[in-house]
């Protein structure tokens, strides 16, 4: 296909206000683009590379104003590129507004001189394969070759060419095509179907080959397509929610800790597998957003190598950790996430340590569609100590296994709360609340995963009865009564009860014990004294509490020293709180 279609094609594109008119055209374009359909495929979306490669053009907007300068002729130069941007606003338009051809020089040789392209015209091909050569281009000298190459291409563009040309190089392609309409239109024009072709995208991230297996292989190729150890994979994603989300709408919650370190997903292959210089690697591993990130992850790749036996693809966090081992804030991480110089200093300061929660690909077996707690069992599995057979393996406790993250399936919320105060408490950012039924869908920001909210609002509860605790808690208060000022009386609201640790428990039971103003068997009454800082999910009204509501999921904050009950929240307060 030559270049000038695919910008006439784009144009019209990008004249379309409708997103079904949208679909359509690059359905059509799809079908016309023949030999060089992966690579349209790509182009369309502004992206020369397909999405699992993280080789990038590493050009600077600097080194295109230069190419177009060059191209545009002698009296032009970076500083006119950038004047003519600055008032235009947009690099196309730029581009755009200059008669390119007719230069000298390198232009020359890679058929430069023919503006417009008689007879010389570019294809899409070539495009292709100049910026493939302009991103192999390293080392000294490498800038000038890059703009060179560019300015190869400008030098042979009309200006609609141009227009297009320039914002594949910058990644700004703008035309109101983005992977949902890929997908339709692969789907459209080879008359597959869309969640098929939403299937054969998410295991092979490559917009280009799933067109062209569409096309050539139909269904049975899309089916046919897997998973790759070796070429990353888009990151499931986490929204925000509440315990009380999810217990309603799954029938129970898998609660995982929420690590805070950065994302990784690591290929191993103990065959070996391209590390995408041409060597082989036994394992590599990608960032969130799929860049490569094994060389500054040593201890990554040597848990790896020490751990597993067979080819897998496993989800994680990696963790910065002190001397103990315990997780130290997310900023330590990236002191080493993407070092590139003396990682093994930067070892000695920090080190990482990798926390696995799913499995995407075991053995042979691609896992994405099955239930997450069977890709957890999945991973358990592959992360044991493999020196056990199977029934040893059963018998070692997760807390044991290392890189397992911790996974309770449970629907109680008190069961919740405790796992959240655990967390916070061991260093962790809180909990993830997971649909253990739920199949992963990469790159999805969806509901079968959340991160639990933090609090957003805290009240000022006092302290107006507890419980004498069971067990080893016997001579701690637990279970402490809330209420809210109203006028010179106090309305409860709640108790709050977990998400305390033993520690501060006996700091509680000295300070309420003064106060205790009646006792009956376990229960206790307390003389208002004591200001509690309580975070909550909700306020709903309820008639269990005298005030009229209840707060739902209320977590201990800490004491409010500052405040004596008069200084406490009122009841007008929780009813505005509530109204919201
Ligand atoms: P956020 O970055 O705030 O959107 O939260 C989602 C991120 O939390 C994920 O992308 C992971 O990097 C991280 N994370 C930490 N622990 C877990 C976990 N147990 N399950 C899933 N994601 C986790």
């Amino acid at each position: 296909m030559e270049f000038a279609t695919f910008a006439d094609r784009a144009g019209t594109i990008d004249a379309e206000p409708a997103d079904l008119e949208i679909v359509a055209h690059v359905r059509d374009l799809l079908a016309d683009a023949e030999g060089e359909i992966e690579v349209v495929a790509r182009f369309v979306q502004g992206r020369v590379f397909p999405a699992w490669d993280s080789t990038t053009l590493d050009i600077g907007p600097s080194a295109c104003y230069e190419a177009i300068a060059r191209a545009a002729g002698q009296n032009v130069g970076s500083d006119d590129v950038e004047e003519r941007l600055a008032d235009v606003g947009e690099i196309g338009d730029v581009a755009a507004s200059y008669e390119f051809g007719g230069q000298q020089g390198l232009g020359a040789f890679t058929g430069g001189g023919d503006a417009g392209g008689n007879g010389d015209d570019l294809t899409v091909r070539e495009v292709a394969d100049t910026l493939a050569e302009l991103a192999a281009a390293e080392g000294s000298g490498s800038h000038d070759r890059k703009v060179d190459l560019l300015f190869g291409l400008f030098n042979r563009a009309s200006s609609e060419e141009a227009r297009y040309l320039a914002r594949l190089v910058l990644s700004e392609m703008r035309i109101g095509v983005g992977e949902g309409t890929v997908r339709d239109a692969i789907a459209a024009a080879f008359e597959v179907p869309e969640d098929r072709v939403e299937r054969a995208l998410q295991v092979s991230n490559d917009y280009g080959r799933v067109a062209r297996i569409a096309r050539d292989e139909g269904v049975t190729g899309l089916d046919a397509m897997d998973l790759a150890v070796g070429r990353p994979v888009q990151a499931m994603l986490a929204q925000a929610g509440t315990v009380t989300d999810a217990l309603e709408e799954w029938d129970e919650a898998a609660v995982e800790r929420k690590y805070d370190g950065a994302r990784i997903q690591l290929h191993y292959d103990p065959a070996g597998m391209d590390d995408g210089d041409g060597s082989t690697v036994e394992t590599r591993v990608f960032s969130r957003n799929m860049e490569e990130v094994t060389d500054a992850l040593p201890e990554v790749v040597e848990f790896a190598e020490e751990t597993l036996e067979a080819p897998a693809i496993l989800d994680g966090e990696v963790v910065a950790v002190d001397d103990d081992g315990s997780p130290l804030p997310f900023q330590e991480v990236l002191k080493r996430f993407r070092r590139k110089h003396d990682v093994a200093k930067a070892r000695e300061d920090v080190s990482v340590r990798p926390v696995f929660f799913d499995c995407l690909h075991a053995d042979g077996e691609d896992l994405l569609e099955d239930p997450l707690t069977t890709r957890h069992d999945r991973l358990r599995s592959v992360l044991v100590d493999s020196g056990a057979d199977g029934d040893a393996g059963d018998a070692v406790a997760d807390e044991d296994i290392e890189g397992l993250s911790l996974l309770w399936t449970t629907d109680d919320p008190d069961e919740i709360e405790s796992i959240d105060a655990d967390a916070l408490e061991a260093g962790h950012e809180g909990i993830m609340l997971k649909d253990p039924e739920s199949t992963y869908s990469p790159g999805r920001r969806g509901k079968h995963w959340r991160k639990r909210k933090p609090d957003v609002e805290t009240i000022d509860c006092i302290v107006t009865g507890a419980e004498w605790g069971e067990g080893r808690r016997a001579t701690f208060l637990g279970t402490f009564e809330l209420a809210v000022r109203a006028g010179d009386e106090f309305e409860t609201v709640g108790n709050v009860a977990t998400g305390i640790t033993d520690e501060k428990l006996a700091e509680l039971t000295e300070l309420l014990e003064p106060h205790i103003a009646a006792e009956e068997g376990q229960e206790v009454d307390l003389e208002p004294a004591v200001v509690f800082e309580v975070g909550y999910e909700e306020i709903q009204s309820s008639p269990t509490y005298s005030s009229g509501y209840a707060l739902r999921f209320p977590r201990f904050q800490g004491v409010r020293y500052d405040k004596d009950p008069d200084d406490a929240d009122s009841l007008e307060r929780l009813e505005r709180l509530h109204g919201r």
